[in-house]
């Protein structure tokens, strides 16, 4: 049966509640957009990292000014992770090429160099080793590209997005969904707890982890993926930043006992944080490990999660989005880039039916959606199937036990032909965030073994030398993340008015 859609109700105002809104009423005006919320269940309070998905999102489809968020939000620039993960001492995984480039007149792709040198494939991972963020333009100006992505205080965040959703007519209602109606469409109207109810054609779940509308209301069952990722829970903690520690344009992750710990950066705290799995480690012994590593957190919080996604994520008319609609652990920070992508697949495709929503556009929604969580599952899966930077039992269960799927047929690719790029994109698919470069990257930063035989010519290595150093020379001279911030944050800074809009990929 067809649904017309004039009417929207997006339950939550969390970070995804909000981004989905502003999606909706930007994209099409005339629609009726409501966020309930109540400040009664608080948003989540994490959800820092980002991809660089976001700020094209923000900018170029949502056409948020750049210069109010950055002086109002105060986002720091992210120009990927680095990994102190497998047997290198580190190594750097960015939203550009390192691996997949090939240096001009080497005779294979990068990946085949980088027995012990890593650093200096690609430039912004050379920046992230000089601790650089942007190369200096000869008119003294950062030179910001677009492979690049935020880390932002969620709460911050969050409320600069509610303003921004006022702002251009979504109604916002304080209040909480105590109870609800349905019919053989879906969801008639919610009970809220003033006495009040609310009705709408659509509903978008953004209630979190509760999942509200489509987990309980719906009923639509939950597929988790505990066989690929074992981590569980989290601790949270900060501390102010000291003179000492220098704002970083990365998140670090780093291998713990069980699991592993995020360091992300913002202007005047850092948030750290100890992703780990509850079958191998007890809260108290994690918050203990947690603590010695980072005396400085005073009180970490404790957030408990499963990774996995509820097998459909829009059921009649309710379309669950953020942690609503599934969530997998933030080894790659990547649910806010999948909450922007569900909402722009929403809006585009309720714009082209002329809001006339047929069973077919639900079931193409559906599997893109489940295209896009099982693509970070498999990813996330190989950062713990070969990591063999500690031998405690959670990282020898997952060496041995670590569930693949999807992704063994790239990993036996890798294992027999090496760091080739042949075949990427027959092997990625269209919903893969990460591409061929983010696989290489890991597989060849965790120095996982393949079976080409291949030692490069003595030319060759010195090639591939002088390529490296040129591009590390380069990041020497570039600014720092604090000097950029502070040109960024002036009033004298301009953004071109096409800068973000080149980079949009939504359309519109
Ligand atoms: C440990 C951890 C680390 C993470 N790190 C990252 C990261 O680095 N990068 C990233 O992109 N993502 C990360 N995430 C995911 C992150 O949580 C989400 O990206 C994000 O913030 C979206 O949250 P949300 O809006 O879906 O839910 P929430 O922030 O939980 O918001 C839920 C909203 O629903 C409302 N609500 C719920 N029930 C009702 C009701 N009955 N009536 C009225 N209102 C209701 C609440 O009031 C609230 O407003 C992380 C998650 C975890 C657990």
């Amino acid at each position: 049966m067809k649904l017309e859609i004039r009417k929207i109700i997006v339950l939550g105002g969390g970070s995804a509640g909000f981004l989905a809104a502003i999606t909706l009423k930007r994209r099409a005006p005339s629609l009726d957009v409501a966020v309930i919320h109540s400040s009664k269940i608080p948003i989540i309070g994490v959800g820092e990292g980002s991809t660089f998905t976001l700020p094209q999102y923000l900018h170029g489809y949502l056409g948020i000014n750049p210069s109010h968020f950055h002086q109002t939000v105060k986002p720091t620039y992210k120009l990927g992770i680095r990994f102190l993960w497998g047997p290198r001492e580190s190594f750097n995984y960015t939203f550009n090429a390192q691996l997949d480039a090939r240096f001009p007149g080497m005779s294979k792709p990068n990946g085949f160099y980088c027995g012990d040198n890593f650093s200096g494939t690609g430039l912004n991972a050379a920046l992230m080793d000089r601790n650089r963020v942007f190369e200096k333009q000869t008119d003294g100006a950062p030179l910001i590209h677009t492979d690049v992505a935020y880390h932002l205080e969620n709460r911050s965040f969050a409320k600069y997005l509610e303003g921004a959703a006022r702002a251009i007519g979504v109604r916002i209602i304080d209040d909480e969904m105590t109870g609800l109606e349905q019919d053989e469409n879906g969801i008639k109207r919610l009970h809220l707890e003033s006495g009040g109810t609310a009705e709408a054609d659509l509903f978008v779940d953004c209630s979190g982890f509760r999942s509200e509308l489509l987990g309980r209301a719906m009923g639509e069952p939950f597929v988790d993926f505990s066989s690929s990722l074992f981590c569980d829970r989290a601790f949270a903690g900060g501390w102010a930043r000291g003179a000492d520690e220098p704002l970083k344009p990365y998140t670090t992750a780093e291998t713990m006992d069980a699991g592993w710990a995020w360091q992300i950066e913002h202007d005047h705290l850092i948030n750290r944080g100890y992703v780990f799995s509850s079958a191998f480690l007890s809260d108290d012994e994690a918050a203990a490990e947690f603590i010695r590593k980072n005396p400085k957190v005073k009180d970490p919080r404790l957030i408990t999660f499963t990774s996995g996604v509820y097998e459909r994520s829009w059921v009649k008319n309710v379309v669950a989005i953020g942690n609503a609609s599934g969530f997998v652990e933030p080894l790659e920070a990547t649910s806010l880039a999948v909450i922007c992508e569900s909402s722009a697949l929403l809006i585009e495709t309720l714009v082209d039916s002329q809001f006339l929503i047929h069973p077919t556009a639900r079931k193409y929604y559906n599997q893109t959606a489940r295209h896009t969580w099982d693509s970070i599952r498999r990813f996330l899966a190989m950062h713990y199937k070969f990591n063999t930077r500690l031998d405690t039992p959670f990282w020898k269960a997952c060496r041995e036990d670590t569930d693949l799927t999807g992704a063994e047929e790239i990993v036996e690719y890798y294992q027999t032909s090496g760091p080739s790029v042949m075949w990427s994109h027959h092997a990625m698919g269209p919903t893969d965030q990460f591409n061929w470069e983010g696989y290489l990257v890991m597989l060849v930063g965790q120095k996982v073994p393949h079976q080409v035989d291949f030692t490069p010519s003595i030319e060759e290595a010195k090639a591939f030398e002088q390529f490296r150093r040129k591009i590390l020379d380069r990041a020497e001279n570039a600014f720092t993340l604090r000097e950029a911030l502070d040109i960024i944050r002036s009033d004298h800074w301009q953004w071109h008015p096409d800068f973000y809009r080149k980079a949009s990929r939504w359309g519109s």
